[in-house]
């Protein structure tokens, strides 16, 4: 029986921050709003009917702890969304009425999971009447029972596609992975770093992705042969197999996949370093942009830096942003250099690798006397141009950069996204040492977007450039 899922709004209160947000399948109606676990039969909760439990007690327990915070919001969401029907629409219409209710919810509460459940919520993929609408109607709406996370009304024919019903079922199977890794280990996130420090460089350059990069580069040999290498199964000598050695294969490549989530930070980082040729530098200064929860939970899978690029004896990193997330900062928002431990390898060869962090706007932080050049600033996933703070926060934080001529490092979740951001970089004059491109090094874990394209799936870091100065 899960028993760390249902607790985690007491482990988050506690300080644990790496705890699995509420899963879609949960807002899609197969699994329980509080445990995770799937159900037969969901009970929804009878007022807002967007809640589901497998339980008496699940539904008692989450009112309590979560639910009664999002309730009456919900509600008044499924009122609007009654008005607002329509016998058919489009996708652009049900998006624009999705973005509406959103900002509608962010006004209403600052609970967290109230604006995913809106924007997760279950509709019918083909007329785009949403499962409130439908439920008024006392229309169903059924699932796939493929993937278990789309849906067609009783009215319509299903209409996704086979590779996009397949995506859905890796999002199922990763969500549902992370969920026993929480149960069993704690954390909802997996870090693996090679374990011996490499004593020469090998190129990442070299590599064809991941698979070749564990096997090669890393020390995860083993997996050779029972992984295919595009991550997408266990190899068909191990189907062949017995079912236990299955399932023990089938466990490491999910842990393995889960692991690129991580590991795409400081991976990407090392090839755009061989790129820069700044693989030299005994200590290596980097600033990370627009850091949140996610890059302070992958902290530690950064040591892979020096593991992978033995020429650094020291890797600073001064994380910068309005939601940073280290302890200890003072009055102008900065805390100072604090050491985290590196492994006993590194130790003996004292190497360090001081964090610093600063709680603000990068271009208030060049401003101020803990400024120091770095060698390279890196911002993952920073929707710079495309997100809401675009032209508020981004717009002067990125003119600094090109002023200051440092080489910086910029992700995407999508290609779209790093076209966008290339037009506004050339509109500023800036110099590409690196186009945008596809990243190799992007996490293999997806994540379904709701408000942009229909079935988007968006990867941490999946397109990348790099810019430095200007065009002269
Ligand atoms: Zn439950
Ligand atoms: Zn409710
Ligand atoms: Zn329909
Ligand atoms: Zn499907
Ligand atoms: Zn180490």
């Amino acid at each position: 029986m899960p028993s760390k899922c249902k607790e985690r709004e007491r482990i988050l209160a506690s300080g644990v921050v790496d705890v699995p947000a509420l899963p879609v399948g949960a807002v899609r109606g197969i699994l329980c709003f509080r445990c995770f676990e799937p159900s037969e039969k969901i009970l929804k909760c009878g007022a807002c009917r967007r809640a589901g439990y497998c339980s008496k007690e699940c539904q008692r327990l989450d009112w309590s702890a979560i639910h009664k915070k999002q309730c009456k919001t919900l509600q008044r969401i499924n009122e609007i969304d009654v008005e607002d029907y329509q016998d058919s629409r489009t996708w652009d219409d049900y998006r624009r009425f999705l973005l509406r209710y959103v900002h509608l919810v962010q006004e209403m509460t600052p609970e967290r999971d109230t604006i995913f459940i809106i924007q997760a919520q279950p509709y019918c993929s083909t007329c785009y009447r949403s499962a409130n609408q439908l439920a008024s109607l006392r229309l169903a709406l059924n699932v796939c029972t493929q993937c278990q996370l789309l849906h067609h009304c009783d009215s319509c024919p299903d209409s996704h596609t086979e590779s996009v019903c397949a995506a859905y079922q890796t999002q199922n199977k990763i969500e549902k992975f992370r969920h026993e890794l929480f149960e069993d280990t704690g954390k909802a996130s997996a870090i693996t770093c090679t374990a011996d420090p490499h004593t020469s460089h090998k190129p990442l350059t070299n590599c064809t992705g991941w698979y070749d990069y564990f096997v090669k580069i890393s020390d995860k040999r083993q997996i050779k042969g029972k992984i295919t290498p595009d991550f997408s199964g266990i190899s068909d000598s191990v189907t062949r197999g017995n079912t236990s050695q299955q399932e023990f294969e089938e466990q490491r490549r999910m842990f393995l996949l889960l692991a690129t989530d991580t590991l795409t930070m400081p991976l990407t980082i090392v090839s755009a370093l061989e790129e820069l040729h700044l693989l030299k530098a005994p200590r290596l200064r980097v600033h990370l942009l627009g850091a949140t929860g996610r890059e302070f939970l992958a902290m530690p899978a950064f040591e892979e830096i020096l593991h992978l690029v033995p020429g650094i004896k020291s890797l600073e990193i001064t994380a910068v942003g309005p939601s940073s997330l280290l302890h200890g900062h003072g009055p102008e928002g900065y805390a100072p250099k604090q050491n985290i431990p590196c492994c006993d390898a590194c130790q003996s060869k004292g190497r360090t690798r001081p964090l610093a962090s600063y709680q603000g706007l990068y271009h208030d932080f060049a401003k101020s006397s803990h400024y120091e050049k770095p060698d390279i600033i890196v911002a993952f996933n920073s929707g710079c141009v495309d997100g809401d703070d675009a032209d508020t926060d981004w717009d002067q934080t990125i003119r600094l950069i090109v002023d200051s001529e440092v080489p910086t490092l910029f992700t995407t979740y999508n290609p779209r996204e790093a076209w966008h951001e290339q037009v506004k970089m050339k509109s500023l004059g800036a110099k590409f040492v690196l186009e945008p491109a596809r990243n190799k090094w992007s996490s293999l874990v997806p994540m379904p977007e709701f408000l942009d394209e229909e079935y988007d799936i968006w990867y941490q870091n999946h397109h990348q450039y790099i810019i430095q100065g200007k065009q002269k």
